[in-house]
């Protein structure tokens, strides 16, 4: 696997002030092509350090790929330092040179001396132009190390290196394109060690396929990497670990990629052309904004209800002052109740409640905080779900609107 060390310059990046965002989109990106980043460096804007960090980056990896440091001003010293590091000579490239002018003309500017060293380039390098910016990049092969600079802002850099740097890696390092696949299992509802338990087994973690647990939100991803001999091996790897796990944990499997819990829902509601309305006590409208973050969910969206008293639930979903008084607000008749008249009311196909303690206050010992009972009501359906999550009241708020989800995408992924 060919290697990669990072480099990203500028001394905002040493003082907090500014988050290294650019190595983490570059060694994603690299990883997706087969490259695996070995080490990477933050340096702030001096001679000596650049140096210093070019310097062993390119006696460790195949590639040294730096950011930040290519404009014009005194403290842009990326060029230089690096080009000197690989014993290359600058000299003015005069096609560079009239670019330059032309863009101080057109601005109706004067360009100043300071300038000029942007358009000094080793003779042997391909410069890379930048159309968002004025600092253009830089892509330089020699003695088996390739050094590549790219602009620091963000949005240039991640354009130039999709557009510019990603086929020139494609046409030098071909064996490297390609070969390494990844894939992520999103889950809902096992723990992060129960999912770990019944994984055990299931797939062994080698150097050719790995897994990573990464908790998302009340979900866990399940992050794979294949990275076999050539395209075709990964892709088998990957195949089996796929099927194994989906033979393990079925209906735990929410979506894969760039599939989201929502997502999979408004499919299947797309799909079979139900109506959902839901009726919302702890969760305030939370579940219904979620639902409506999607654009077109008016297709299968009647509404819902946010009936935070008990006034509002009696009203307005017909939940009778008896279940209140005898069981409470927060208990599985009354959830069941307000399903139900959400479903009268709306006439909806399909309707989900959400009844709970959010915290930090209102807990007691019987039903402390974060005991929540969600419904589902689909005709004579019904189903209720005694849920104890743990956390603040927004990270509550937000596992019980998910959870509700959740419901509703097991019974419709049961053919309803
Ligand atoms: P310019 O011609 O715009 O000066 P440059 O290549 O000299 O380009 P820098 O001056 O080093 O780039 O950085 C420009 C801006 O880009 C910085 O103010 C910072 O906000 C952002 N930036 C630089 N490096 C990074 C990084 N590693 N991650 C995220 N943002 C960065
Ligand atoms: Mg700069």
């Amino acid at each position: 696997m060919k290697t990669a060390c990072l480099i990203s310059t500028g001394t905002e990046l040493l003082l907090g002030t500014t988050n290294d965002s650019n190595s983490v989109f570059l060694a994603t990106s690299l990883l997706e092509r087969g490259i695996k980043v070995i080490g990477k460096t933050v340096v702030g804007d001096s001679r000596e350090t650049i140096k210093m960090a070019f310097a062993s980056a390119l006696g460790l990896a195949d590639m040294v790929i730096s950011s930040g440091g290519l404009g014009p001003t005194r403290d842009d010293l990326t060029k230089e330092v690096a080009c000197q590091v690989m014993g290359c000579e600058m000299a003015i490239n005069q096609a560079e040179v009239k670019r330059l002018e032309d863009y101080f003309a057109r601005r109706q500017r004067p360009m100043p001396e300071s300038n000029l060293k942007q358009a000094l380039f080793p003779a042997e390098a391909e410069i890379i132009f930048n159309p968002l910016g004025t600092a253009p990049g830089m892509y330089l092969k020699k003695d088996n190390k390739v050094l590549i600079l790219l602009p620091g802002p963000p949005r240039e850099m991640e354009h130039m290196f999709k557009n510019e740097i990603e086929p020139r890696l494609e046409r030098d390092f071909p064996q490297a394109v390609n070969r390494v696949i990844r894939k992520t299992i999103k889950i809902l509802g096992p723990g992060e060690s129960q999912l770990e338990k019944i994984l055990d087994g299931v797939i062994d973690d080698s150097p050719e396929l790995s897994m990573a647990l990464l908790a998302v939100d009340g979900e866990i991803h399940i992050k794979l990497t294949a990275d076999g001999q050539d395209i075709n091996h990964s892709n088998g790897l990957m195949e089996k670990a796929c099927q194994s796990i989906k033979e393990a944990l079925g209906r735990h499997i929410v979506g894969y990629d760039n599939d989201t819990l929502l997502s999979v829902v408004a499919a299947c509601l797309a799909n079979t052309g139900k109506k959902l309305a839901v009726a919302e006590s702890c969760t305030g409208g939370l579940l219904a904004k979620m639902i409506t973050d999607l654009p077109g969910s008016s297709e299968y969206f009647w509404g819902s209800v946010t009936s935070y008293s008990n006034e509002a639930k009696m009203l307005y979903l017909n939940v009778k002052q008896e279940t209140l008084e005898q069981y409470g607000a927060v208990s599985p008749e009354a959830a069941r109740e307000m399903a139900q008249g959400m479903q009268k009311q709306s006439g909806a196909d399909l309707a989900l409640s959400i009844t709970g303690i959010a915290g930090p206050d209102g807990g007691t010992k019987d039903k402390p905080v974060g005991l929540v009972y969600i419904c589902l009501a689909a005709g004579e359906f019904l189903q209720v779900k005694e849920m104890h999550f743990v956390g603040n009241r927004e990270s509550i708020r937000i596992l019980a609107a998910k959870t509700a989800l959740d419901l509703l995408r097991r019974y419709l992924k049961n053919g309803g």
